[in-house]
């Protein structure tokens, strides 16, 4: 098929939203990342987004509304804290999974009792839902196991052909995924973190919010290897092509993330990739000697090491840096952690430990 490409004028607007209404694919641009979205309310062109990105299919999708009443479609109950998120971060980067109706999907939602709801702040998001005049489900616009697209390009390279449309607006404003809070529970539970952290979310509660634990279990995909550093970044490409189809690797069959693309393998460049973590000057000297190694054994190295502290410049650049070097033929990447004592820099270590297949040198 081809894919149009549309910019975001009022007339493509009204084409997009057609094509939505007809149960096809259009991939549209929000602040965080461009959604692939379908009517969230037909299962069959949910279905399709599955297909499409080579998704699980019990990993449920963000339900997208224009306007924040419209949670009420998809929810039978709304608790004061939820109203407080909603009247205090939307429209923003914050996903609620909140209990879901019986005219949501099992499609849309992985099969779970519950609903993953956002309102993006992008104006062209905002239109096409409006003019759709449903909840359109959207996941991130890449194919499955890819960085995340912060580019209407991006969204080209990988899905051109696959989609009826594209929305060609402007670039992520932030450059990660929403964070994602599940308001069903005693404690609102942060299952994937995003630039609008505990701390933020607390704040506007005046109430404890936590952290999944899973977020804080690293499931060793690449078991490092004692005392031979020079070998991960020579031999860890085998390591990764024996595990790379393996999507559970490194996680217990019985792992159940209450958000289930938790156990998925997430943004991957083609690249093998190595985070160095560790005291600053270390971090430095180490992908230095690293980089000199690698090239010396013929290997074109990338280096991302973004300013200390500059925790939302790195949300930003991280997936479109990770994209280019693929774009450049980079064999190894080598990517210095962020100290993650910010929540918004333990949002970006989470995508870059994910990239990296928690391929990790401590220094
Ligand atoms: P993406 O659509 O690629 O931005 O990913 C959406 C994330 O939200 C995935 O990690 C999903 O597993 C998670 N998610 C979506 N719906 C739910 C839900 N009902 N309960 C828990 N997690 C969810
Ligand atoms: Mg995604």
């Amino acid at each position: 098929m081809e894919t149009k490409i549309l910019k975001p004028t009022e007339e493509n607007i009204r084409l997009a939203a057609e094509i939505i209404r007809n149960g096809g694919l259009v991939a549209f641009p929000t602040e965080t990342v461009y959604g692939l979205g379908a009517n969230a309310l037909d299962s069959a062109a949910a279905a399709k987004i599955y297909e499409v990105k080579g998704r699980p299919s019990d990993n449920p999708m963000i339900v997208h509304i224009a306007r924040a009443s419209d949670i009420g479609q998809l929810t039978p109950r709304l608790s004061p804290d939820i109203v407080t998120l909603i009247d205090t971060f939307w429209p923003g980067p914050l996903t609620m999974v909140v209990k879901r109706k019986a005219l949501v999907p099992d499609v849309t939602t992985g099969g779970l009792d519950t609903v993953a709801v956002r309102m993006p702040d992008n104006i062209a998001a905002l239109a096409l839902i409006n003019e759709a005049g449903c909840p359109i489900a959207a996941p991130s616009a890449n194919l499955s196991g890819r960085p995340s697209p912060t580019k209407a390009q991006h969204v080209i390279d990988d899905l051109s052909g696959k989609i009826e449309a594209v929305l060609a607006g402007e670039d992520c404003r932030v450059g990660i995924e929403s964070t994602v809070v599940d308001m069903t529970g005693e404690i609102p539970t942060i299952l994937r973190p995003g630039i609008l952290t505990a701390e933020d979310i607390s704040a506007a509660l005046g109430k404890k919010v936590e952290y999944d634990k899973s977020l804080f279990v690293h499931p060793s995909r690449f078991p490092k290897e004692n005392g031979c550093r020079e070998k991960i970044c020579t031999e860890s490409s085998a390591a990764k092509s024996k595990d790379s189809d393996d999507l559970n690797a490194g996680f217990d069959d019985d792992f159940k993330p209450k958000s289930p693309g938790m156990k998925y393998k997430h943004y991957a460049p083609k690249a093998e990739m190595v985070v160095v973590e560790g005291q600053r000057d270390n971090v430095k000297a180490e992908i230095e000697r690293l980089k000199m190694l690698n090239e010396r054994l013929g290997n074109k190295v990338g280096v991302i090491l973004f300013e200390e502290k500059a925790f939302i410049e790195a949300a930003h650049d991280l997936f479109a840096d990770l994209r280019q070097m693929d774009k450049e033929d980079v064999d190894l990447i080598l990517a210095g952690a962020l100290s993650d004592n910010d929540g918004v820099g333990f949002a970006v270590m989470n995508r870059m430990l994910k990239s990296a297949g928690y391929n990790i040198v401590k220094v």
